[in-house]
């Protein structure tokens, strides 16, 4: 498998990733804007195992938003990483600090109903409002089967 790199702005902290990513995508939900400073978070969803820090991890600092998601930034550039998911085994890596074009290309957009204003979506790529998987838990909870907590939720957790 392929290894991707990526690094931070001031290159502190520089990482490697497998070409491997599961999923990709753009968060537009009001916590991912924040925490990128953009109008939305281009992601990419990868086992916890095949992303090694390789330089830096003194310089991570972590910044723990929900039981399923600690974000993890430069503490001396600030730059916008990763988010480590436990509970999923995932890392989601925030795709703009990587030095390659990973073969996965971004394929949705998801949390558009949190979407700013001041941006328009130019591609053909399938909108979510909350999460991927929303729709496929909609169905669930009309079946009355309990659905995961994060699905029709206003941001990512
Ligand atoms: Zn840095
Ligand atoms: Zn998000």
């Amino acid at each position: 498998m392929k290894e991707l790199h990526g690094h931070c702005l001031c290159g502190a902290i520089e990482y490697s990733v497998s070409d491997d990513f599961e999923y990709a995508g753009f968060c537009h939900c009001s916590e991912c804007r924040r925490f990128s400073g953009s109008a939305f978070s281009a992601i990419g969803g990868i086992p916890l195992a095949s992303f090694r820090v390789v330089k830096g991890e003194e310089s991570i600092g972590h910044y723990v938003k929900s039981e399923d998601t600690i974000l993890g930034f430069c503490r001396v550039c600030g730059s916008s990483l990763y988010a480590q998911k436990p509970l999923r085994g995932k890392v989601h890596l925030r795709l703009g600090t990587l030095d390659e074009a990973p073969s996965l290309k971004p394929h949705f957009h998801s949390h558009v109903s949190s979407k700013v204003a001041w941006h328009q979506i130019g591609d053909e790529l399938p909108q979510f409002p909350a999460s991927r998987s929303a729709v496929a838990t909609t169905a669930l909870s009309r079946a009355g089967k309990p659905q995961p907590a994060d699905s029709t939720s206003a941001n990512c957790k």
